[in-house]
């Protein structure tokens, strides 16, 4: 029989597990026995709409037995079993899991977190063994076959012998090593252990022959060793229990289990509901977005069950978009076991369910924010910028849920909310500022930020491209704008210093429109009171910011998108202004240059890119020699 190789990208993993970079190698049981539940669901689920499974619920299980003799774990299950093909694509390969897309797009070599992430299952059996053997037969099969694998070398399949259906995977666990005593794999109480830590919830029984010193029948005093059946898993689902009964750890490792996470989840949310909807949601706030969330291969939803039995993997109406960070279950008595993906999405209990569930959501992570700042943080680093999406989303309707959960970076250097915000506002400041731009450190130099900080109002500092667009649509907060400091309606004055500065605009009208002429790009030069030591900045008249404008550019199909109005705005009390009086008397041509370092300047300090560098520098040469 020829030896096939794994597929290269197996044989990596492979390499990586036997090399054993994951500390854990205990979790090679969980894995074997989350596959067999997963067979097992798989025909029972089949029984329901086949009626040639003639299965009763109690009659599915899951079997373990260890023979030290032997030195070999071996664990059954009659579920749905594996043709011939199956067992070639599900234990020949490991590629489709994505694992290593993953790896080679992150450029990591370290195999921990792609493990941690993925789970990768069946292949975690050869951190203990040597040797795996599955036997499998398809439930209605006549046939059974063999694949068995000593790692990576390779594996071979071949017919055998199996009475009845299902699978049965041997393990040949390692000789003990100095460091590793993998002898204690076979040991009764190590596999009790593992079993009530990571797989008490499995709805099957899970079966182990185990010997027990019995008293002999009539004799009181006198103990026999007896063989039996014991069934190691308490088979209630965790949220099923209430959750006084269950510890923050078990809810943890539930988490991680089952949502393929290494991290703790930031929050753990329980709900039970009785009444107009009944069911239980056990669901979780993860600690960091997975490496896909953000792109369109992240598949949001909840699992569904139905009285125990899962019926759908990811139920995506359970959840809005804007929470589709959320993992976790829901399980509920109103839903039939057969409902198909189209009638549910119509099924009005899924409805009533689903709006419950975004209230719950929303008043935890309320709560968070109020009572657990630092995690809220953290939640929000990771998916703060998924809620500013669902503030814009759909024309703002659903702000009203979003509003008071995004925060923003300030310029008291950290995050605000805008409750906090208004909050905090000085008497006389009648507006919320904000400032665009691509890094806080960049916004911080803005004059205008500066020049409103002197005078001791917040600026929110916005560096995603949909910050500002979001607020946009929230368009007021509490019955306060928002303003950006670099619009040309800053209005920072008093008025005593807008009289001024009009009276100085229109006596200099000419000087600012040659002004104007000689730089082309701008709708208007103005003496402005809104700035504090800089000489000049730019702002933008109407809606669009010139931050705006250079998302909208980005965006693929940007030739007709609208360009914002810029306005070059000149400190009036800055010494530069009497220099530009005297050149406009003695030496328009030089007035035009200045026009034009100016313009240029103001571009840079606002962080865009000079149209002509070459011509600013041509232009500041001349004027040093
Ligand atoms: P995953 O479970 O993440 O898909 P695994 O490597 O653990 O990855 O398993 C690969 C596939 O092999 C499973 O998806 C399943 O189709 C099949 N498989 C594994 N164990 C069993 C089993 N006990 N019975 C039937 N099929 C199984």
């Amino acid at each position: 029989m020829r030896k096939k190789q794994f597929k290269t990208e197996s044989q990596k993993l492979l390499d990586m597990m036997i090399n054993s970079i994951y500390t854990h190698k205990e979790i090679f049981l969980r894995e074997l026995i989350s596959n067999a539940s997963d067979a097992v669901d798989k025909l029972y689920f089949k029984s329901l709409t086949d009626s040639s499974v003639s299965l009763s619920k109690n009659d599915y299980a899951i079997w373990i037995k260890a023979d030290k003799a032997a030195r070999t774990l071996t664990i059954s299950d009659n579920g749905i079993g594996m043709t011939e093909a199956e067992l070639e694509n599900n234990l020949g390969t490991i590629a489709k899991s994505g694992s290593f897309d993953f790896k080679r797009d992150n450029g990591s070599s370290e195999g921990v977190d792609i493990i941690g992430q993925f789970g990768v299952g069946f292949y975690s059996a050869f951190m203990v063994a040597s040797k795996i053997k599955v036997a499998s037969k398809p439930y209605g099969a006549d046939e059974a076959f063999l694949w068995e694998s000593e790692g990576a070398s390779g594996y071979t399949i071949e017919k055998c012998d199996k009475a009845s259906f299902g699978t049965e995977i041997t393990l040949y666990i390692k000789e003990d090593t100095e460091e590793e005593k993998y002898s204690e794999f076979l040991e009764e109480y190590r596999i009790r252990g593992l079993i009530k830590k990571y797989s008490d919830y499995i709805r099957y029984p899970i079966k182990m022959e185990v010997e027990n010193e019995k008293l002999k029948a009539g004799s009181t005093d006198e103990y026999e060793t007896v063989t039996e059946i014991e069934t190691l898993n308490s088979m209630i689902p965790l949220w099923k229990k209430s959750a006084s009964e269950v510890t923050a750890e078990e809810y943890a490792a539930f988490y991680r289990d089952k949502f393929y996470d290494f991290e703790k989840p930031l929050r753990t949310i329980t709900q039970k509901s009785e009444g107009t909807a009944t069911y239980s949601a056990l669901m979780f706030i993860p600690s960091r977005a997975p490496f896909n969330y953000y792109t369109k291969d992240y598949e949001k939803g909840l699992e569904l069950y139905s009285s125990g039995v899962m019926i759908m993997e990811k139920c995506s109406d359970l959840l809005p978009d804007y929470f589709g960070f959320v993992k976790g279950l829901v399980d509920s008595s109103d839903l039939s076991l057969n409902i198909s993906r189209e009638m549910l999405q119509h099924d009005r209990q899924l409805k009533i369910m689903a709006k419950a569930i975004e209230k719950k959501i929303k008043s935890e992570l309320e709560k968070m924010l109020e009572s657990d700042r630092e995690n809220y943080e953290k939640f929000f680093d990771a998916f703060g910028i998924q809620l500013k999406f669902g503030l814009y989303a759909d024309y703002g309707m659903h702000k009203d849920v979003l509003v008071d959960l995004v925060l923003f970076k300030s310029s008291e250097g950290k995050y605000v909310s805008l409750k906090e915000y208004v909050s905090n506002m000085k008497d006389g400041q009648n507006c919320i500022y904000y400032a665009s731009g691509e890094t806080e450190a960049k916004i911080a130099m803005l004059p205008q930020v500066e020049a409103v900080k002197s005078r001791g109002y917040e600026v929110l500092y916005l560096t995603d491209d949909v910050d500002e667009f979001a607020l946009k649509m929230l368009g007021k907060y509490d019955d306060k704008e928002f303003k950006s400091v670099t619009a040309e309606a800053l209005d920072l004055a008093t008025d005593d210093e807008k009289k001024k500065i009009d009276e100085a605009n229109s006596g200099a009208s000419d000087m600012l429109s040659v002004m104007k002429e000689a730089i082309g790009k701008v709708s208007a030069v103005k003496f402005s009171a809104n700035l504090t030591n800089h000489p000049v900045c730019l702002s933008s008249e109407g809606e669009l910011s010139v931050e705006m404008e250079k998302v909208l550019r980005r965006m693929p199909g940007a030739e007709g998108a609208p360009e914002a109005k810029v306005v070059l705005e000149i400190n009036h009390s800055h010494k530069i202004t009497e220099k530009l009086f005297k050149l406009y008397a003695e030496d328009k041509e030089t007035l035009k240059k200045y026009a034009k370092i100016l313009y240029f300047e103001a571009c840079l300090i606002s962080g865009l890119s000079l149209d002509d560098p070459a011509e600013f520098a041509t232009l500041v040469s001349e004027l040093m020699i």
